[in-house]
């Protein structure tokens, strides 16, 4: 398997092994890496895969698209990241030995539930594999890497959890002072592992993402403390999601002839675009239904063929703020296959994007591309926080089933989707206690938490406060990488 830069118009397209393209996120042209063609899977493979444990399918899923990891070792990794033990939340072995259980509300709805992990959110199940493949990647090489990252929330504590203890990583995490809920910042700076370090800085979370593309445009800096990312284009975690579309395909239909619809609360077009991934391998998904909240960037394009990135200032602060987005960052992997797999296309649109603009797929100049978004399968709706709250109420009231906002967000498209021919498969991307505020706003009663997390808001917090300062950040890491 190798991988192509969706810009990259060269005439010979230059070609990258998975391992060369795992270090390095983004292309040098600034595309996103895809296969340059994806793998199929044939009748027998699923038959086959149907009856797999969720390690031994993430093994089978995975190894399509990684070949230079020897398959022992690949076998082992994925062995050890997916466990009933790391992916528990509190609940009998039985239970979690299926790792992403569905939980059926109603014959033909049920809930994926990709939020049983460390963290309470699906970006664990992604992100403890990465952790894993990072440690084994850089020991075969003798080198070591410093991950910078900006979070707003549940991507910085997942990629801790991931990271944490893990040899030769260290995670420099900055988060904005002061504005994220008592709980997350306990499940961050609670963190007492010597690799791992958060840095709060007075300022909004796009003062903390801006010195982090400070830090990442300094060439020399970045070279010297070999800095990396472990943001959502990168490729691993792409393909990783894939692994449980499969995995809910089989949960949710009796037979490899069935076709069944997954919706996905969308902020980045991450976990989405893993399913339209899963689909484009062959798996029968009838419908990919995309949810997204105030922040309609998705919902708007899917309906109109415009891709209108927002400002920050046009930006909704939100109660499902994992999906407050102003672009979709993983959008360009989808149009890329939309377009035909045309990078000197994708050139011409992303040049418009990354100058503040837009693109209009329904013009008339673009026309005989867009002409062929039906056969991709997506329908999609948008949620508002009214909406959140009446779902939240109705699930609880007819089902019993407390779910989170973003959750809340698919489950209320989904119900404008849905057909009585096609079991539908809502994914849970986070556990309604990481909510707390709204879940009680809602319901009148604050959701349960796993033991393992009750009163975190109390343990000693490990950060250090600073200005919005990308150079007192840049003093920080190099302070904290000399050896001891
Ligand atoms: C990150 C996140 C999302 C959005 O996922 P994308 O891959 O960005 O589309 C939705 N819900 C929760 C809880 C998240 O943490």
């Amino acid at each position: 398997m190798r991988y192509v830069s969706t810009r990259d118009n060269s005439s010979i397209p230059s070609q990258k092994t998975f391992t060369e393209i795992f270090l390095s996120g983004l292309a040098p042209d600034g595309g996103l890496y895809l296969p340059e063609a994806y793998p199929r899977v044939t009748r027998a493979e699923l038959d086959a895969w149907r009856k797999l444990s969720y390690a031994d399918l993430a093994f089978a899923v995975l190894s399509k698209f990684i070949d230079d990891i020897p398959a022992d070792d690949l076998k082992r990794l994925v062995d050890k990241t997916y466990t009933a033990a790391v992916y528990c939340n509190g609940r009998a072995p039985e239970k979690a030995a299926e790792i992403t259980p569905v939980h059926w509300l109603e014959p033909g709805l049920g809930l994926l539930e990709l939020s049983n992990g460390p963290t309470l959110a699906f970006k664990d199940m992604a992100m403890q594999l990465l952790g894993n493949l990072f440690e084994y990647v850089l020991t075969k090489r003798g080198e070591t890497t410093n991950i910078l990252g900006a979070t707003s929330g549940d991507t910085g504590s997942a990629a801790e959890y991931a990271m944490r203890g893990k040899r030769g990583i260290r995670v420099f995490m900055l988060s904005p002072h002061n504005r994220m809920s008592a709980f997350q910042r306990a499940q961050m700076y609670a963190l007492q592992d010597a690799n791992i370090f958060n840095i709060a800085v007075r300022g909004m979370f796009d003062d903390a993402q801006d010195i982090v593309k400070a830090v990442f445009n300094d060439a020399c800096f970045k070279a010297e403390y070999s800095i990396g990312a472990v943001n959502s284009i990168n490729w691993a975690r792409v393909a990783a999601q894939v692994v449980y579309y499969f995995k809910g395909y089989f949960a949710g239909t009796r037979n490899n002839d069935d076709e069944i619809a997954f919706a996905v609360p969308s902020g980045n077009f991450g976990n989405i675009c893993a399913g339209h991934i899963a689909r484009m391998m062959g798996l029968p998904i009838g419908r990919l239904i995309l949810a997204t909240n105030e922040n309609d960037v998705l919902d708007e394009f899917f309906r109109t063929g415009c891709y209108r990135p927002r400002s920050t200032t046009e930006t909704f602060v939100t109660s499902s703020p994992s999906m407050d987005i102003s672009k979709a960052s993983n959008f360009e992997r989808f149009v890329f296959d939309l377009v035909g797999r045309n990078p000197s296309l994708i050139r011409t649109l992303w040049a418009k994007v990354d100058a503040g603009g837009s693109f209009d797929l329904a013009s008339s100049e673009y026309a005989d591309h867009f002409r062929h978004l039906p056969e991709f399968g997506f329908v999609t709706g948008k949620s508002t926080h009214a909406d959140r709250l009446r779902t939240i109420r109705d699930i609880y009231a007819r089902y019993g089933v407390m779910v989170d906002t973003h959750t809340a967000d698919g489950l209320k498209v989904a119900a404008e989707h849905r057909r009585p021919d096609m079991p539908t498969l809502v994914l849970e991307t986070a556990q309604p206690a990481k909510f707390e505020e709204t879940i009680t706003e809602a319901l009148g009663i604050a959701p349960p938490r796993p033991e393992s997390m009750r009163g975190i808001e109390a343990l000693p917090q490990r950060v250090e406060v600073m200005n919005v300062d990308a150079d007192a950040v840049k003093r920080f890491i190099a302070a904290h990488c000399r050896p001891a």
